[in-house]
C-alpha cells in the first residue's frame, strides 16, 4: 500500500481531533473530486514501518479521538489486504480509538469484508458533483452516507452516525 500524507489533529474527518491517512489508489473518477493526485495506485510513498510508526504515535496521544482512512479509497482492490491488516491491528492496540473509514463503494458492496466489523464509521458513496452540499456533516454529497458500522450490521441494515 502507498499514501500521500498523514495529517494531525484533523478536524474535518470525523469526531474529534484525528489523524488521517490519504491512501493512494482510487478507481472511482468522480467528476470534480477534490483530489485527482490520490487516484494512481503506484502514487505517494510506500506506507512502511516509520509511515505506521507516525501513524501510531498519534493514537497514543489522549487527545487524539482516532484515525480516519481516506484517499484516494482505502478500498481500492489492490488496498484492501493491507488495509485490512492495518485496522486490525489498530483496533487491537487503540481498543478505545475510533476507526473512520471513506470509500467510493457503497455500504452494501463492502459491509461482508471481514475487518469492516472492526471500524466504527464508514461514508460511503462515490462523490456526485450535481448533489454537493457544502452544509452536510462530514460528506461532500447527500448520496453518501455516514453509517454507524456496529448497529447497522447488527440490524442488518444502515443505521446512520449522523445527518
Ligand atoms: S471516491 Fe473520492 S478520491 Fe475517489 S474519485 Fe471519488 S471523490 Fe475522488
Amino acid at each position: 500500500m502507498r499514501y500521500h500524507n498523514i495529517t494531525k489533529d484533523d478536524m474535518l474527518n470525523g469526531d474529534g481531533l484525528r489523524v488521517v491517512l490519504w491512501v493512494a489508489g482510487c478507481n472511482h473518477n468522480c467528476k470534480d473530486c477534490h483530489n485527482p493526485v490520490t487516484w494512481d495506485i503506484r502514487g505517494g510513498i510506500p506506507f512502511d514501518q516509520a509511515a505506521k510508526d507516525e501513524l501510531f504515535a498519534e493514537l497514543e496521544k489522549p487527545h487524539v479521538s482516532g484515525v480516519t482512512l481516506s484517499g484516494g479509497d482505502p478500498l481500492h482492490p489492490d488496498n484492501r489486504e493491507d488495509i485490512g491488516a492495518l485496522i486490525d491491528e489498530i483496533s487491537q492496540k487503540f481498543p478505545y480509538k475510533t476507526i473512520w473509514l471513506y470509500t467510493g463503494y457503497q455500504w452494501e458492496a463492502i459491509r461482508d469484508l471481514p475487518y469492516i466489523k472492526k471500524v466504527d464509521v464508514v461514508v460511503d458513496g462515490e462523490f456526485v458533483a450535481a448533489l454537493k452540499n457544502t452544509q452536510l456533516h462530514w460528506r461532500g454529497s447527500s448520496n453518501q452516507r455516514v453509517i454507524d458500522v456496529q448497529p447497522s450490521l447488527l440490524r442488518g441494515d444502515v443505521v446512520l452516525h449522523c445527518k
